[in-house]
């Protein structure tokens, strides 16, 4: 089963696709967290990306299809995957479906994370404080760019699977357990199918 999950900036994508990954055994590619890795290790990569990150802007779209590509042919991505963070351009949903077709796949369910926009500063803050400021685009100003990146170029994505009967909206603001319930049921509904 491969699964995306759509969110803004701080919606619990990250935290909801660990869930996943222990409760379902699927594999969370998040292309955030492997950007960041590449900008630990001073990759060309992390150099290209790094500042890119940390204005908010996303990265180029061959960049980050490049990394999924190579990471959809390590064979524990065949277990199926939940995606966190990735497609974000309309570019990178055509990418996607064309390198899952090429494997035999497709996506079987999109879950968008739906958030109060306001609360969400709350949150990063939360989180810059927790990590000790790790992330360098974690900063109230970066946070408006993404939320207004996000609002332009990834939320309009969500009628694409929406017309194919696969989205489901689930409410990002309820406590952790809750989300990753309302997830389970939605899992639940697919695997029925
Ligand atoms: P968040 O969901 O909180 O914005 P992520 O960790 O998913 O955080 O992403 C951090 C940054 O990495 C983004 O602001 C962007 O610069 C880059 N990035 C991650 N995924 C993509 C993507 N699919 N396309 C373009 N840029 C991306």
């Amino acid at each position: 089963m491969n699964l995306i999950l759509f969110g803004p900036p701080g919606a619990g994508k990250g935290t909801q696709a660990k869930i996943l990954q222990e409760e379902w055994g699927l594999v969370q590619l998040s292309t955030g967290d492997m950007l960041r890795a590449a900008v630990a290790a001073g990759t060309e990569l992390g150099k290209r990306c790094k500042a890119i990150m940390d204005r908010g802007d996303y990265v180029p779209d061959d960049v980050i299809i490049g990394i999924i590509s190579d990471r959809l042919d390590h064979a524990d991505s065949a277990r199926g995957v939940v995606f966190d963070g990735f497609p974000r351009t309309t570019a990178q949903v055509t990418a996607l479906d064309t390198m899952l077709a090429e494997r035999g796949q497709k996506i079987d369910g999109a879950i968008e994370l739906k958030v109060d926009e306001a609360a969400l500063v709350g949150r990063v803050e939360q989180r810059k404080l927790e990590t000790g400021g790790a992330r360098g685009d974690d900063t109230s100003e970066t946070l408006r760019k993404r939320l207004e990146v996000y609002r332009t170029n990834t939320a309009p994505l969500l009628d694409f699977y929406r017309a194919q009967g696969k989205l489901s909206s689930l409410d990002g603001m309820a406590p952790i357990p809750q989300v990753a319930s309302g997830l389970r049921h939605v899992l639940e509904g697919l695997r029925g199918h």
